[in-house]
């Protein structure tokens, strides 16, 4: 499946917000956000008041490029959301943060959610003790996510072992020497790092 493979920093910069897809070095000053906080290109320090539509539209391309979702995925999430009972909006955060990738990421198990991505393909994880290797399955709560057995000896998991410093969401329960973690509640906007206007997201899909 096609997918962006530019330089990541210039999304952030395109959106004015850190999208955390670098890592580590998003939380250095090496960050190009800190640097440069201005969008990209020739006119990227023009200051031009955005519309409705600019601003739906600058919204909708923040969310989806914080979780690494395509646009036809998202659209597809969109509409799965707007069927279940609740907020549209609400629910679609939900779909989102319980993506298998995203919740690799957030156990801290990866650095960004394109290298938990990475792992959960490369076959390096469990769901509920079965293989289980598509980044975009939703995942449910009381559903169990473990490293492989056979993944745990690898330089990149034994360093996880040792070090593991990510502070998870109140939604998510690790063992990090265990390399295991599970889903002991349904994610809220609360739990999401990324300040987000959701309505901005209906209205766009609303049209
Ligand atoms: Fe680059 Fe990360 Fe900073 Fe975004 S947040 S500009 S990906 S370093």
């Amino acid at each position: 499946m096609a997918r962006y493979t530019g330089p990541v920093c210039r999304l952030c910069r395109r959106e004015g917000t850190k999208l955390y897809l670098k890592g580590d070095r998003c939380y250095s000053d090496k960050c190009a956000i800190g640097r440069r906080n201005y969008a990209p290109g020739q006119h990227g320090q023009d200051t031009k008041k955005q519309k409705n539509y600019g601003l739906q539209l600058r919204e909708k391309q923040k969310v989806r490029r914080y979780y690494g979702v395509l646009e036809g995925q998202f659209a597809e999430y969109y509409n799965m959301a707007e069927k279940m009972p609740g907020k549209a909006g609400d629910n679609l955060l939900q779909l989102l943060e319980l993506r298998f990738d995203n919740i690799v990421y957030r156990l801290g198990f990866a650095a960004s959610r394109a290298e938990a991505r990475q792992l959960v393909v490369h076959g390096h994880f469990t769901l509920n003790g079965k293989k289980a290797d598509i980044p975009s399955m939703i995942l449910s709560v009381g559903d169990i996510i473990a490293v492989k057995e056979k993944s745990r000896s690898s330089a990149k998991f034994k360093a996880i072992i040792e070090n593991h410093k990510v502070t998870v969401a109140q939604w998510l329960q690790v063992d990090p020497d265990n390399l295991t973690g599970k889903v002991i509640a349904e994610p809220t906007k609360a739990d999401i790092e990324l300040p987000i206007e959701e309505h901005l997201i209906v209205e766009w899909y609303s049209k």
